[in-house]
């Protein structure tokens, strides 16, 4: 949506602001603030970044009042296009970056959206307290998109996703005024805080949320087990779960992860090792070590090449950056990767892992797959070279199979990362046209003009597929391959 903003308007925007920093229109600033880490782009008219809820408010007000779109950014982490503008304004909260109380005595923190979640866990640690919703972005990404995606990571297999820790929010609406929405001790009313968490900017904008800080665990153990086969290491993890212990996380690695983070970090796997498996598991002392061994019991028994407990914080350490920068590592395999976020049930992992690999073998395109094995989150990436032409056809078409491939075995099409732009125009493999539309309803009571993430997250009726204004992946004429992300 481009909608022409005069320069009389631009000098209104950049009194609210204060400062001609803050309100960036250069082509750079624009092409820079274009993508998120997905693969998807696209230019914003103006990037704003308001330093107070107050001057948020008036920059949204601002924008009904000029008839422009709003796309609110955090740290642009997202994995599904989420903060990718919609033209418009780009609308980034990161200047809003207070944690402004903690009461250790109701275990509760007061955030604004920009705080980015690993220092809220460092800022609670003195209290022994930590925030649990654990991205593997978390030295990067912000409250607020955590908010907006429903993120989840590693140890929200024992904690929830962000959903469960989330109190109380403010939140400024469509027309720039500001609401409270509230969910403890037990929302009174509609359950307003859980329709905000995971709306993904299509609502409103996070600018307050109180958040529930967990106490740390008197001990922890974490276990690392080498597999021959994923398959073998996904059977293990349901007999762990099955066998009643419930661990903090249970986090898969596939070879080809495991070949980019042993390139990253220096790493020796040998070679017979297909999948490695991280088991952490935490309490009191008693209940830790118990648990502890029995998981190692269960990995041996489940056909695993080996079993390590690590014995310093160190090596808890060192399994844990491999598996949380195994992304950001698969860089060494290939210039590009496309990463799915599917949900299956557990007890279909094991065949849904040899099905992920066919597909890529079937498209000529090698897979690397890590996985919360123990929510069923697989995180299967599709790793390309951008330049090579007509790569990205069957890197689309690959990911289209893998996302019906969840489907049929009874799962879903995101588990973390949301639908953003990329899944959108699947949600008609999950949903009912009438589910859609009732989703298009509560869209258009909070947000009348369409004016908050309007293309994302929910597919306009009746369209099955769209072409994207514009994909990372595809190198736009004219632009320098380095110009646009291709060392992922
Ligand atoms: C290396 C890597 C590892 C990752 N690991 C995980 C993982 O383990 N688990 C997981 O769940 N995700 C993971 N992600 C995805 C991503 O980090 C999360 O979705 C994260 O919550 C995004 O936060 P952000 O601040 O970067 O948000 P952005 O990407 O800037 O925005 C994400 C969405 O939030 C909206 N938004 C942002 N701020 C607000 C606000 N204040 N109010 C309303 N809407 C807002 C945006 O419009 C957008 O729709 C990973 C990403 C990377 C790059």
């Amino acid at each position: 949506m481009t909608v022409s903003i005069s320069a009389d308007a631009l000098r209104e925007l950049i009194a609210i602001v204060g400062d001609g920093r803050y309100v960036q229109l250069k082509v750079d600033d624009r092409y820079v603030h274009g993508s998120d880490a997905s693969v998807e782009w696209a230019e914003p008219q103006v990037v704003v970044y308001p330093g107070s809820p107050e001057e948020v408010r008036a920059v949204v007000a601002w924008a009904a009042r000029h008839g422009l779109p709003v796309t609110p950014r955090g740290a642009g982490t997202g994995l599904s296009g989420g903060a990718v503008p919609s033209g418009g304004v780009l609308l980034v909260l990161t200047r809003l970056d207070r944690i402004l109380d903690i009461d250790p005595q109701a275990r509760t923190a007061r955030v604004e959206p920009g705080v980015v979640n690993l220092e809220l866990s460092e800022a609670a640690e003195p209290f022994g307290l930590f925030y649990a919703p654990d991205p593997s972005s978390q030295p990067a990404c912000t409250i607020g998109g955590n908010l907006a995606e429903n993120s989840g990571g590693p140890r929200c297999l024992a904690y929830g996703v962000t959903s469960n820790h989330v109190r109380r929010l403010m939140v400024v609406l469509a027309d720039g005024s500001e609401v409270e929405l509230s969910a403890a001790p037990d929302p009174l009313g509609y359950d307003l805080v859980g329709l905000f968490v995971g709306s993904e900017g299509t609502l409103g904008v996070a600018v307050e949320a109180e958040v529930r800080l967990v106490p740390r665990p008197e001990a922890i153990r974490t276990l690392s087990a080498a597999f021959p086969e994923m398959a073998l290491a996904a059977e293990a993890v349901n007999r762990v779960l099955l066998a009643g212990v419930r661990p903090v996380a249970l986090e898969l690695m596939d070879r080809a992860t495991l070949d980019a983070v042993g390139q990253a970090f220096r790493e020796a796997v040998p070679p017979e090792v297909k999948a490695l498996l991280i088991a952490e598991v935490a309490g009191l002392q008693e209940e830790a070590d118990w648990a502890a061994g029995l998981c190692r019991s269960i990995f041996a028994e489940s056909g695993a090449l080996a079993v390590e407990l690590a014995a310093t914080p160190a090596e808890r350490d060192r399994l844990w950056r491999m598996r949380k920068r195994a992304r950001g590592a698969l860089g060494r395999l290939a210039p590009n990767y496309y990463v799915h976020d599917i949900t299956v049930p557990r007890h279909a992992l094991p065949a849904v892992l040899v099905q992920v690999e066919a597909i890529g073998r079937k498209y000529g395109l090698r897979m690397a797959t890590y996985l919360h094995a123990g929510d069923g989150n697989l995180h299967p990436n599709i790793l390309f070279d951008a330049r090579e032409p007509g790569v990205f056809d069957r890197v689309l078409a690959a990911g289209e199979e893998i996302l019906g491939l969840a489907v049929e075995a009874g799962g879903t099409l995101s588990g973390e990362h949301g639908i953003g732009l990329e899944k959108r125009d699947y949600l008609g493999l999950v949903f009912a046209e009438a589910d859609l539309e009732a989703m298009r309803k509560v869209k258009r009571a909070f947000d009348p003009a369409g004016r908050f993430n309007p293309d994302k997250a929910l597919p306009q009726p009746g369209i099955c597929r769209e072409v994207r204004p514009g994909v990372k992946g595809r190198v736009p004429e004219g632009k320098p391959a380095a110009e646009v992300g291709l060392e992922g």
